[in-house]
């Protein structure tokens, strides 16, 4: 599959204290498939269009108090990445994008943010991909954190489909009508997280774009508190890459902080959709 990853060097060096240490490993570990020509890496920049996806999708009190932080400018350029491969993908240029961060995007809300999140770079491509008439979107989050932020600001759009596994009890639900599933799989191992994604996989779901918001913190050897093997994650890129044939798929960085788990898992994922 044609392959993009966005990456730039300020997400290593001024993101997000626990999350920084592992983006350059993890970048580096793809530098044989780059020298092998099976990868393309693009560099984001934040643009005018990158400030008004902000303001359309975030309080302008939150963008203060982000502002105010030392991450909004990282923050804003993670976005910016995400928001420019929808872009690519959507236009046929990529078939799987893979993305960079320097902070997460989960845990921010319209009017609020934590847990190492400062503006929601997925929900603001998911609005730039609603104004180039991509319209059914589908959001898969398998970081174990739940990705309330990406609810509050999405929830209510019943073209997108939204599920997210995690292991953050009393965040169950099953919102059929708003295509909204909260999925409680704490202390997964590979089997059971396989058997929960092909569970909910398995329905005819009307989608047109893949958003798949990867946290590596569910590895055994990183902080959440799921218990995968870089296995599980590879088996996991296989089951979405037959799930999603013909469609475009992108890929979000998010959780996990383990320098060797991102450079083992990173790879082992994108290996799955550049080897057709
Ligand atoms: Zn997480």
């Amino acid at each position: 599959m044609k392959t993009g990853v966005y990456y730039h060097p300020d997400f290593a060096d001024k993101g997000y204290t626990t999350l920084k240490h592992r983006v350059k490993p993890g970048f580096e570990a793809l530098q044989g498939l780059i020298k092998a020509g099976k990868i393309e890496v693009f560099t984001p920049v934040i643009t005018q269009q990158t400030e008004e996806l902000l303001k359309q999708t975030h309080h302008n009190d939150l963008i203060n108090r982000v502002k105010a932080t030392p991450y909004h400018e990282v923050a804003l350029l993670s976005a910016a990445g995400v928001i420019q491969a929808a872009e690519k993908l959507s236009q046929g240029e990529l078939e799987f994008a893979f993305c960079f961060v320097g902070s997460a995007g989960h845990h921010a809300g319209y009017n609020y943010t934590w847990g190492f999140c400062y503006y929601n770079d997925v929900a603001m491509a998911v609005k730039r991909l609603q104004t180039l008439g991509v319209e059914k979107i589908m959001i898969i989050d398998i970081d174990p954190h739940s990705g309330d932020g990406t609810r509050d600001i999405l929830a209510n759009e019943t073209s997108i489909i939204h599920i997210n596994f995690h292991a953050d009890e009393e965040y169950n639900y099953a919102d059929h009508k708003r295509q909204n599933y909260g999925i409680f799989i704490d202390g997964a191992d590979d089997r059971t997280f396989l058997a929960a994604v092909d569970e909910n996989l398995e329905q005819n779901w009307d989608y047109e774009f893949l958003i798949v918001i990867f946290g590596h913190d569910g590895h055994g050897q990183d902080y959440g508190d799921f218990y995968l093997s870089t296995r599980g994650y590879q088996d996991f890129a296989k089951k979405i890459k037959t799930f999603a044939t013909g469609k475009p798929i992108l890929f979000v960085l998010s959780g996990g902080s383990n320098p060797q788990v991102a450079a083992e898992v990173i790879p082992a994922v994108i290996e799955v959709f550049v080897n057709d």
